[in-house]
């Protein structure tokens, strides 16, 4: 299991961000505003780019 813990939504400052996935790869999105991050294989890769694009919004 991924010891990081999600970062809150970028966009509507919180929000219910989860990893989802299917048989075509992991991301994280946020049921509150529909934000999603970049598809990846690996559920920890998607935390990892989800909590590094949140960083870049102030
Ligand atoms: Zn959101």
């Amino acid at each position: 299991m991924p010891s990081d813990e999600l970062k809150p939504c970028p966009f509507c400052r919180g929000g219910w961000v989860v990893i989802v996935g299917t048989d075509k790869g992991v991301w994280a999105k946020c049921f509150e505003c529909d934000a999603q991050g970049p598809r990846h294989p690996e559920a920890d890769a998607a935390l990892e780019s989800w909590n590094r694009a949140t960083k870049e919004t102030p």
